[in-house]
């Protein structure tokens, strides 16, 4: 089969996507490969080669070569690089959104949001001189100096999940690359091309071949990553148990390692809530990119008193929704695959046996698109308990349920014990009860009145609890320090003023 690279695949109909090693897309045959899917024509649109441990082996070398090259070019020279990819990007994002959305399924407006986001961490990348900058301090001894300089830790790797193929892997690369590592990302098998137009902008930018390689794959291609010697830290983002694995075993084996995890967050809504913002920001949290998102709302904790006027604010909303192709103006496209849409549904199910009252039913939707495409409309549920599995469980689709309370204290009890703590909202006009849910909060990342509080890159991305293993959130100052690793040098140039020789512990003076 030829290897065609993503930007030659769009008009293809069965397309094939390999890796990219050492600046240029693979030539050689794969012995597994997987299955992409157009999720909103619910047909296979091609196929992504699967990397075996000896291939992923043949690239750690090629990156780990490439790697002292790189981390000895100029700051200028590494900014320049960065700054033309950002130029590159800015040029092409149309064409890496119209990509996602082809595999992902999400709205084309969403999937330039994505890229947009992640053209943010490009931008704070390109910044790195400054962000690298250590400290100095003269005399600390007599005629000694001591400073501080961060170095590149080698060769990293980037391992991410189906829902955003563009911005989550941008979460990282700008900023390992900016402080000169090589890295290897392994993106999710499910929609694999977004990134292989990313790995050309870096070529057409100049970045020296072997700084930045894709391998594509499932567990085969990761465990190798996680234990290979030369891969020196691993970043991961995917669901919760599969953080825990990569992080326990990528620390077992001496990495370094950030492993974000799945989410199940609330938005809670007190009585003096502007109930039509918060109506809106229910609709657009929770049923934005069908509910895929490590940010959506999915649990609306509402005190009892506005709680009937908020679900009726909410289903009016739900009820002008249109679901469908994400390329033809649709709010809201189609899941990603029929295994996870029927998953979704299952818990739609769940929840109806158990006892909530379903007030939109997504099952019973009528797409705007191919009828085999994997459909499910936005779904409502009101008077949920904290013991059903549609409260509990990260359902990752278009689910939202409404928990009712009486009071503050009870939605903050509430959302502490739960086990995520990704992101969180309060709606209210309250400033002291505003502040007083950012400082009790058990939760990494909160919104007031802001239903998806994604920090700009400059701030770090992270949860707290199951949804993050390991101490480094992503981006900002975090992700500077976690693809740095720290050294303290201690100078004293030639004075005839030496002490002579002193086997004490050496003290200043
Ligand atoms: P996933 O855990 O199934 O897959 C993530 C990555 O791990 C993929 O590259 C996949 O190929 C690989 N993988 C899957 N199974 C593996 C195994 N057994 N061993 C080794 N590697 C394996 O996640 P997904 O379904 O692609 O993505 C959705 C999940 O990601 C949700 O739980 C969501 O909350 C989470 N997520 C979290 C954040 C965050 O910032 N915390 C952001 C985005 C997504």
């Amino acid at each position: 089969m030829t290897t065609v690279t993503a930007s030659t695949q769009a008009a293809s109909t069965a397309k094939h996507v390999s890796h990219w090693i050492g600046g240029q897309p693979w030539t050689g045959t794969a012995e597994r490969h997987g299955e992409i899917y157009d999720p909103a024509l619910g047909e296979v649109s091609g196929t992504v080669d699967f990397a075996s441990a000896a291939l992923v082996g043949e690239v750690v070398a090629v990156a780990k070569a490439a790697f002292d090259g790189w981390r000895q070019s100029s700051l200028a020279k590494r900014t320049q690089v960065l700054f033309a990819f950002r130029e590159l990007l800015n040029a092409r994002k149309e064409d890496v959104a119209a990509l996602i959305t082809d595999e992902h399924g999400k709205v084309l407006s969403d999937a330039l949001g994505e890229v947009t986001r992640g053209l943010e961490v490009v931008e704070f990348a390109c910044g790195i001189p400054h962000l690298l900058k250590g400290g100095f301090s003269e005399g600390v001894s007599t005629k000694v100096d001591v400073y501080s300089i961060r170095q590149p830790l080698g060769v990293v790797g980037i391992i991410s999940p189906f829902n955003f193929p563009a911005m989550v892997p941008m979460w990282f690369f700008p900023l390992a690359i900016a402080a000169g590592n090589s890295v290897i990302i392994k993106p999710s098998e499910k929609d694999p091309s977004a990134i292989m137009l990313l790995a050309e902008l870096w070529a057409q930018a100049g970045l020296p071949a072997g700084v930045f390689n894709v391998v594509h794959g499932d567990k085969e291609s990761v465990d190798a990553l996680l234990t290979h010697p030369d891969v020196k830290s691993i970043s991961f983002v995917g669901s919760t148990p599969i953080a825990r694995y990569v992080y326990e075993t990528g620390t077992a084996h001496g990495k370094r390692v950030q492993a974000l995890g799945g989410a199940k967050n609330h938005m809670v809504v007190l009585p003096d809530a502007d109930l039509d913002l918060a109506a809106d920001a229910a609709v657009n949290a929770g049923f934005g990119s069908a509910g895929e998102r490590c940010m959506a709302i999915s649990a609306l904790v509402v005190v009892d008193s506005v709680a009937d006027a908020l679900v009726a604010k909410i289903a009016e909303r739900v009820a002008t929704l249109s679901t469908g192709d994400g390329r033809e103006g649709a709010d809201m496209g189609p899941l990603v695959t029929a295994v996870h849409r029927d998953k979704v549904a299952s818990y739609v199910d769940a929840g109806v046996a158990a006892g909530a009252s379903l007030v939109c039913d997504g099952r019973t939707v009528d797409p705007k698109g191919a009828a085999n495409g994997f459909w499910l409309g936005p779904t409502l549920f009101d008077h949920v308990t904290t013991d059903m599995s549609i409260y509990t469980d990260e359902i990752f689709g278009p689910v939202l349920a409404v928990v009712r309370v009486q009071s503050y204290d009870e939605a903050l009890e509430l959302v502490n014990a739960h086990p995520y703590g990704n992101g969180t909202a309060i709606f209210t006009n309250d400033g002291g009860a505003a502040r007083r849910y950012q400082n009790e909060v058990e939760v990494g990342m909160v919104g007031i009145n802001v239903p998806i509080p994604v920090p700009m890159a400059y701030y770090s991305f992270g949860g707290w609890k199951s949804s993050l293993f390991g101490d480094s959130h992503a981006h900002g100052m975090e992700g500077v320090h976690f693809f740095t690793r720290g050294k303290v040098v201690t100078a004293r140039w030639l004075d005839p003023s030496h002490g002579g020789i002193n086997l004490g512990f050496p003290q200043n003076v």
